[in-house]
């Protein structure tokens, strides 16, 4: 148990208290009030209340490891984007809701090359996430495939991971190149994760949506699935399927594609990539992968999922540091 500043009720005698189960705090909400926190005046009536409480606190611990992947796996991506940045970003504007992200355009006949994101440019981390994510949402699900398929069985997360292709109707900002194309018709693809809880824990499977480039739209990274369905008025263009992409898919997608219909509208960005770009695109994804098989640092990853909420933060910042490391120095 964990004490706190703010005095609550206790959950068997109703008497003021200050200790929250550690267990269970800090869970994402499912449905409205079921994450709230819970409160003991002593460990005396935690442990007399422990076989009520149990399945849902188990269900909430289970919560709150799914959230801490997931912010890992955001994490996973921002990473490789600060270290492998597209563009040549000069200024960032925001109006109406629209992030107008200005970069000086290669010169004709020079040759691609990724820069470190200027940090400088954008001190909002909101704002930077969103410009990280800018055009993200494929590859956003490719890069992770590898890295989601480890992660939620190492978090002791029950769970199965499909994709699904939405069409978002409703979304808080969007990005856009100057220059650059408008894009008119958003594609976003997300996962849907089904939470299937073990028998011993009597709760009904829940479904969630974890939106690894979503920063993009100003959608939230992890929601339940009909909430967030609901809230971007979201049609389902394809799936849900199977969540099998590598950390290539997109990129052989993309180039199979575009042999097969040069002029397609989804690929008029992708179209002006030379390829110098697909190359080194590809050889930083197969970098990302090798980290993941590798596992160098990985236990740091591993460990930051367990542990209390107080530890959490200073993990997290231990794991950046050792993927980054990785991608900066092999
Ligand atoms: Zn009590
Ligand atoms: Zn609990």
């Amino acid at each position: 148990m964990s004490s706190t500043n703010t005095t609550q009720t206790c959950a068997l005698c109703s008497k003021e208290a200050t200790l929250r189960c550690s267990g269970c705090g800090d869970s994402p909400e499912y449905r409205l009030g079921d994450a709230l926190d819970t409160f003991y005046c002593s460990r005396a009536c935690q442990r007399e209340h422990r076989p009520t409480h149990k399945s849902r606190c188990k269900a909430k611990g289970l919560r709150v490891k799914l959230g801490r992947a997931v912010i890992m796996l955001r994490l996973g991506m921002l990473t490789y984007r600060e270290i492998f940045y597209d563009l040549n970003l000069t200024k960032v504007e925001s109006r109406d809701d629209v992030l107008f992200l200005h970069h000086k355009e290669p010169k004709p006949g020079a040759s691609f090359k990724f820069r470190p994101f200027p940090n400088h440019l954008v001190t909002n981390w909101v704002i930077q996430h969103a410009v990280l994510c800018h055009n993200q949402s494929i590859a956003a699900i490719a890069l992770l495939g590898r890295l989601a398929r480890k992660l939620f069985p190492d978090a002791g997360v029950p769970c199965t991971l499909e994709t699904l292709d939405l069409h978002l109707g409703n979304f808080g900002v969007c990005t856009r190149t100057v220059p650059g194309p408008e894009h008119t018709n958003i594609i976003h693809t997300v996962i849907k994760v089904t939470l299937s809880f073990p028998p011993n824990i009597a709760t009904e499977p829940e479904a969630w949506v974890i939106d690894p480039a979503g920063c993009q739209y100003g959608t939230p990274i992890l929601a339940p699935y009909e909430e967030y369905i609901a809230a971007h008025k979201c049609r389902i263009l394809n799936g849900p399927s199977a969540y099998t992409a590598t950390e290539t898919t997109d990129v052989d997608d993309f180039q199979s594609l575009l042999e097969l219909s040069p002029h397609s509208e989804i690929l008029n960005e992708m179209q002006n990539w030379d390829s110098q770009r697909w190359l080194l695109e590809r050889r930083a994804r197969m970098k990302f992968a090798a980290w993941v098989d590798e596992g160098s640092g990985y236990h740091v990853w591993k460990r930051a999922l367990d542990g209390t909420s107080h530890e959490w933060l200073e993990k997290l910042r231990a794991s950046k540091s050792v993927i980054r490391r990785f991608l900066l120095t092999r």
